[in-house]
């Protein structure tokens, strides 16, 4: 896919902090944040609630039919706690962020989990789910696995990213 910027998927179990650092990193790049949850639902791209799991059940294809036009032209900071949805090629960077079990637990209780939903994410955190989610669905070299317990790890993860998006484009100028 030919663009003049990248597009970067932020992934993680929820908590790990990827809507605040999308924001700031969305903020500090001039990209757009898509808060893939948030098209799911002004997209209607789902197929009902599973209450069990007090989640959405996602219609995969509406998705990327949505996400489409919105990606094409790169200059996205996609936000999503699952990451083999979407197709490979829409992304040049993928990072995964990843929390403590008991940063996770303060951050999950505060949001008013329920303790069923709040353990089930804190042992998919363990478990490193996303992780093995997102090397299965995307080239190793571009995978890279951050802390975000702190705001300092927050800090130096955009900053990070920043650096890597000038490179990105000083190489495909
Ligand atoms: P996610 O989008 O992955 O579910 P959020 O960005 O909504 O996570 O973050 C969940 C909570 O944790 C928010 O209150 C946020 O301010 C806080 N938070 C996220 N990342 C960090 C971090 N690196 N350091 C400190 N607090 C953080
Ligand atoms: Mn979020």
């Amino acid at each position: 896919m030919e663009r003049s910027r990248p597009n970067i998927l932020l992934t993680g179990t929820p908590g790990t902090g990827k809507t605040s650092t999308s924001e700031l990193l969305a903020e500090k790049l001039g990209f757009k944040h898509l808060n893939v949850s948030e098209i799911v639902k002004t997209h209607n791209c789902h197929e009902g609630r599973d209450e069990e799991f007090d989640t959405y059940i996602l219609d995969d294809d509406k998705l990327i039919d949505a996400m489409e036009p919105m990606v094409e032209d790169g200059g996205c900071v996609v936000d999503f706690h699952t990451c083999d949805v979407f197709p490979e090629r829409w992304f040049d960077l993928v990072l995964v962020l990843r929390a403590n079990t008991d940063v996770l637990f303060d951050r999950l209780s505060e949001r008013g989990y329920s303790d069923k939903k709040r353990n089930e994410n804190m042992e998919s955190e363990i478990m490193q789910v996303v992780v093995e989610e997102a090397r299965e669905s995307y080239a190793e070299e571009i995978v890279h696995e951050v802390e975000s317990n702190t705001v300092e790890d927050m800090d130096s993860n955009v900053d990070r990213m920043v650096s890597w998006v000038a490179a990105w484009q000083a190489n495909n100028a």
